[in-house]
């Protein structure tokens, strides 16, 4: 056997072979696109038997049987087409002319067999008919590879793949036509021309087969690259903050993974006792809204961004319900009391599955084309995959979300341990004092009744009960900081002046105001001098060594600066991050030492920064601290 005639039978039988597997699957499920495909290829099996059929009896096919062979060629172009309109839309207007060109095509051909000057020998097609039918194929197969090469271009994942084979196929198939003149013409490469042609045509019987009917292997090897991506993305969307930007990452990565356009979420929702879909952009949520209303007592509503609907109830509710995968190809026939709804999507095949965690039914994740032979039934498998898949990733969110509530239920249960104790710690040192000296002003005027009261003794209580009602007052602060707004009305006041009056409350050197001109601007007066007074106090406890603490008030531009000065103990480095978060207090500090409860900086922070300013500190272990204030001059000039 020749190489050129294994050629032909090796093309042969890969056409012959693809119409036996298409045939089957169009038995199983009979769907247009399949009945579609099966024809294509029973036009391709006659067209090989009459082939066999001539060079059995060693005749060439002429009369009925010469005009039918044409025939079954004529009619590849016009199945090509009827497949071009399962994947997308083919104008009504071409579908119909395409047919009546077949049919007159086919009449051509019979006709001039049936003539009285046909003698029953073959006789070649007079020239304007060969050219009219040969215009007639070329026409049709190039649109139709046009059309897959640009649905291709928007398609992705296996779709995509499955157009280009079928546009290479087309044009494979074309060009053979166009070989036919070549081969007229010159006639002396017949050989070069013979096997060109058989591997034209294996090639576009491999392209057809591979874009119409791809092996469930193929489909797989396609989508593998796609889901691995996919699975590789998804060990990383629990962590994503909110869970609306998780579904839509599973969302479109179960579009991908399968290569259609559209995928979507439902989540149950317990409160509304219904499946809910987020809905991305207004056209389709006004496109709803009108099916909603075409669909009597129809079993979805749309709220604003929201699509619900009931469980049991339409494609996606019944997989939710039956915990089952459901495969439609014809959406309106299976669930026909919803058509207007599966217009308003534009869907022609919808794959649905239950996302389930355990016992727990999260929800439905739903993937559609808008035509019908994009899916096939071996996609089902891949829909469950990718449905657990969106179980996992939507649980592992949940978990993690609990596992943060649960931390933070903690954080605020050891904030308010720390509060309580830090509180009792600090209220009880002024009140131990408070009742030392109490009680020993009752013992003296007991024992002494008409001795004179003892001034100093009284003055201790008083300065006790003022340091009392400072820490009170802090804590009263604390608990109102995130709730209401600590900063009053703003009046212009003199920060100079205020300054001096701080200062004036230490013993004479231990608090030095460098600055003596006034330094106006609008704020809380009584708010700042707590700052002030705060920073002042701070410092000087924080230098035990007795040194002075140094104010100083400027302006510059139209801005205020404020400075506290101390040679005191300073602040370790790794502290001063989170010096004036709640309850934060530096490592150097010994709580039997230094009394304390770590809220007077935050205060300052955000009495500091209600009136637009910034607070921060510059410390050196050892050598001391400086706090720094910057403020607006004015109440409404924008945050420095
Ligand atoms: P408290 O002084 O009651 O602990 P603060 O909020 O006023 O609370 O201060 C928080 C922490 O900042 C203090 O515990 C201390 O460690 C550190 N700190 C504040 N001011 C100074 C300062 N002038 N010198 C050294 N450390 C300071």
């Amino acid at each position: 056997m020749s190489a050129d005639s294994l050629l032909q039978l090796l093309t042969q039988v890969i056409f012959i072979t693809v119409f036996g597997v298409v045939c089957a699957r169009a038995a199983r499920h009979r769907t247009r696109a399949n009945m579609d495909t099966a024809l294509l290829f029973l036009a391709f099996t006659l067209i090989i038997a009459q082939q066999w059929a001539s060079a059995v009896l060693r005749i060439t096919p002429a009369g009925i049987a010469g005009a039918m062979s044409g025939a079954f060629l004529m009619a590849l172009p016009y199945l090509l087409l009827r497949l071009v309109d399962d994947f997308a839309h083919v104008p009504r207007a071409l579908m119909w002319s395409a047919a009546a060109g077949l049919v007159l095509a086919v009449a051509a051909l019979v006709l001039y067999q049936l003539l009285p000057w046909s003698s029953g020998a073959p006789s070649p097609l007079p020239l304007p008919l060969l050219l009219a039918l040969v215009a007639y194929f070329v026409a049709l197969m190039v649109y139709a590879a046009a059309r897959y090469i640009t649905e291709a271009r928007r398609a992705s994942g296996v779709t995509r793949r499955r157009l280009q084979a079928v546009a290479a196929g087309s044009l494979l198939l074309g060009l053979l036509l166009v070989l036919a003149p070549l081969q007229m013409a010159v006639p002396r490469a017949a050989e070069l021309w013979q096997i060109a042609s058989r591997l034209l045509g294996l090639g576009a019987g491999l392209g057809y087969f591979i874009g119409f009917a791809p092996p469930a292997w193929l489909r797989r090897a396609w989508q593998e690259p796609e889901l691995r991506a996919f699975l590789g993305r998804a060990a990383a969307l629990p962590h994503l903050p909110d869970r609306s930007a998780i579904v839509e990452a599973l969302e479109r990565g179960a579009a991908g993974a399968l290569g259609v356009p559209g995928a979507t979420i439902g989540r149950w929702d317990e409160d509304e006792q219904a499946l809910r879909f987020q809905l991305r952009g207004p056209a389709l949520r006004e496109a709803l809204a009108r099916a909603q209303h075409l669909v009597s007592q129809a079993p979805f509503w749309v709220e604003g961004n929201r699509f619900l609907l009931k469980p049991g109830r339409m494609i996606a509710g019944r997989a939710f319900a039956q915990q089952q995968v459901v495969l439609t190809t014809n959406p309106k026939r299976d669930d026909p009391a919803h058509a207007p709804f599966y217009d308003a999507v534009q869907t022609r095949a919808l794959l649905a599955a239950p996302i389930t965690a355990g016992e727990r039914r999260l929800g439905v994740l739903v993937v559609y084309a808008p035509r019908a032979p994009v899916f096939a039934e071996e996609d089902l498998y891949l829909v469950k995959l990718l449905a657990d898949q969106a179980a996992v990733v939507l649980e592992s969110h949940a978990l993690i979300e609990a596992a943060a509530r649960a931390r933070a239920l903690e954080e605020a249960a050891r904030l308010k341990d720390d509060f309580l104790s830090a509180a009792a710690h600090d209220l009880k040192t002024p009140l131990t004092t408070l009742l030392a000296q109490a009680q020993l002003l009752a013992r003296k005027a007991e024992q002494m009744p008409e001795a004179p009261a003892d001034r100093a003794g009284i003055e201790r209580i008083i300065a006790e009960a003022r340091r009392m009602s400072a820490l009170v007052n802090e804590l009263l602060d604390a608990g109102r900081v995130g709730q209401t707004r600590l900063v009053g009305q703003r009046t212009p006041i003199d920060l100079v002046a205020l300054a001096t009056e701080v200062c004036a409350r230490w013993p004479p050197g231990r608090c030095v105001l460098v600055s003596a001109e006034p330094v106006v601007g609008e704020y809380d007066s009584h708010r700042i001098a707590q700052v002030l007074e705060h920073l002042v106090e701070n410092a000087v406890k924080y230098s035990p060594n007795g040194e002075p603490v140094t104010i100083r008030v400027w302006s510059e531009g139209d801005q205020v600066r404020l400075s506290v000065t101390d040679r005191g103990i300073g602040i370790p480095s790794s502290d001063l991050p989170h010096i004036f978060d709640r309850f934060y207090r530096a490592a150097n500090v010994d709580d039997r030492q230094f009394a304390g409860m770590g809220l007077g900086l935050s205060i300052c922070r955000s009495i500091v920064e209600q009136h637009g300013g910034r607070i921060w500190v510059a410390s050196t272990p050892g050598h001391g601290s400086t706090f720094h204030v910057v403020l607006p001059i004015k109440a409404g000039g924008g945050a420095v």
